[in-house]
């Protein structure tokens, strides 16, 4: 087979479908394509345990060079792709070469917003091993931090930077942090969360100018109510823009994310797109979803790959997430949009971080949370796909085992 596949985006989606194109048969030439300076790796660690400094930035490596090598792709990092024509088959590199290809799967990822405020550069931002590096080296003066938006990154950042001795505040335009991901009641517990460690939250106001010395130093922050605040670091998690544009100059149909369906193909038959710059069809769920989580950027590619050696193959695994701040780590599976539920149920130990939450809609579970409780994800992606309606009294009592709850319901 002398077929090329072209996979342009160095993060882990790209690097899971070099490695899927491999295991599924791919025999032709293989082109793994991305800007970064660095082999593909993974993130979650940049604002954990990297930026704590307790791992190494190898851990979070995703294969070390020499796998490329052994299983005969071209990995080119350092390189950008600056044009793909989809018709024709070619996609342009910034140097002006181009790479002919058969199938291209776009794994472009995901960008962060900047604070576009006065002095809003001055912001760091946390996407890249460079922005982890410098934050950690800035957080390790102890310095005054003023994190912008609560949600993962925020909270993540704030923990990691309380840890390293920092006098850590949150400025968040909403009410409580990530609740357009765990609805108020959980926000709530996140908020106590970090409030108990010495966390500051100032909610319902926005930062609208980064005030900086002659030599761009941070000296404040001014806020929408007119307090200004000092500071000597500015941290911007204010959420990520699909990196897209590629996509949209080949004509490809983009909203959102690079629109592709459950077999993750575009609008082009031979151009697929994975991980956090595709707004993929759910067949389970009946809608199209982009979900910036690692899970995702992990298990879609496999399906990627399929579709592109002509397999069918579909992707439904229901959206999951975890994160880890101070004593609690948890995991979050199904999909939760914001007002998509009735009902909230808690099972087990709440203030003790040891509890499983269910998000219910007229009845059925639509999304759950597992903190500090192992084993309980499988069974919550049980009760979510029965699609039955779920006794809340029995997902209350944690004497009733959910494998159990999930077996009575036939799931
Ligand atoms: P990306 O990781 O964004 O990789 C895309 C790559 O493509 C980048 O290297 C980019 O530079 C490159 N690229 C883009 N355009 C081009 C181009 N034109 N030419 C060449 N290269 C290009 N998720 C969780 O579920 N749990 C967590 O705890 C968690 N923690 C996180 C912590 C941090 C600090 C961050 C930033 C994210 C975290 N996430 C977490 C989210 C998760 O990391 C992302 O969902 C995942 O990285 C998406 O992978 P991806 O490969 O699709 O995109
Ligand atoms: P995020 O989780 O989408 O949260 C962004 C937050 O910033 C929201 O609370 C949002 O508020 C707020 N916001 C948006 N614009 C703002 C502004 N101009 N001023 C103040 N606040 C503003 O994004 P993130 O925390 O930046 O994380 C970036 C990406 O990394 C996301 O894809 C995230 O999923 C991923 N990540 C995931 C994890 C994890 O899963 N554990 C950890 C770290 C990062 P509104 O809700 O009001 O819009």
């Amino acid at each position: 087979m002398d077929r090329t596949v072209l996979v342009i985006g160095g993060g882990l989606a790209g690097a899971r479908t070099v490695e899927a194109l491999r295991g599924l048969g791919h025999e032709g030439r293989l082109v793994l394509v991305g800007d970064e300076d660095e082999l593909p790796y993974e993130r979650p660690p940049l604002s954990k345990d990297y930026l704590h400094g307790r791992t190494a930035f190898d851990a979070a490596v995703v294969h070390p060079e020499r796998w490329y090598d052994d299983h005969g792709v071209d990995l080119r990092t350092a390189t950008h792709v600056r044009a793909l024509d989809a018709a024709a088959h070619l996609a342009t590199l910034d140097d002006g070469s181009t790479i002919r290809f058969d199938a291209a799967v776009l794994a472009t990822g995901a960008a962060p917003r900047h604070l576009e405020v006065p002095g809003g550069d001055a912001a760091l931002l946390l996407r890249t091993r460079a922005d982890s590096d410098r934050l950690r080296s800035v957080l390790s003066d102890g310095p005054r931090v003023v994190v912008v938006g609560s949600g993962w990154i925020g909270l993540e950042v704030a923990a990691a930077a309380v840890a390293a001795g920092c006098t850590v505040t949150v400025v968040e335009r909403g009410a409580l942090p990530v609740e357009h991901a765990v609805g108020p009641e959980l926000g709530g517990l996140f908020a106590s969360l970090h409030r108990d460690h010495g966390v500051s939250f100032l909610v319902r106001r926005e930062v609208t100018e980064i005030v900086t010395d002659g030599d761009q130093h941070v000296v404040a922050v001014r806020l929408s109510d007119g307090r200004v605040l000092e500071a000597d670091v500015v941290v911007a998690g204010i959420g990520v823009q699909p990196r897209q544009s590629l996509a949209a100059g080949a004509g490809l149909t983009v909203t959102e994310g690079v629109v592709v369906d459950d077999h993750l193909r575009s609008s082009h038959p031979d151009v697929y797109a994975v991980g956090d710059v595709a707004l993929a069809y759910h067949p389970f769920l009946g809608r199209h979803l982009r979900v910036e989580h690692w899970a995702n950027a992990e298990h879609q590619p496999a399906v990627a790959a399929a579709s592109a050696l002509g397999m069918d193959r579909h992707y439904d695994r229901l959206p999951y997430f975890f994160s880890d701040q101070f004593e609690m780590s948890m995991e979050l599976t199904g999909f939760l949009e914001p007002g998509g539920y009735d009902d909230l149920v808690l099972r087990g130990d709440v203030p003790g971080l040891t509890f499983c939450a269910f998000w219910m809609r007229h009845g059925h579970v639509v999304a759950g949370m597992a903190s500090g409780v192992q084993g309980a994800v499988p069974q919550i992606d049980r009760l979510v796909r029965s699609r039955a309606v779920v006794d809340p009294d029995a997902l209350r009592d944690e004497g009733t085992p959910l494998s159990d709850i999930a077996a009575r319901l036939g799931a």
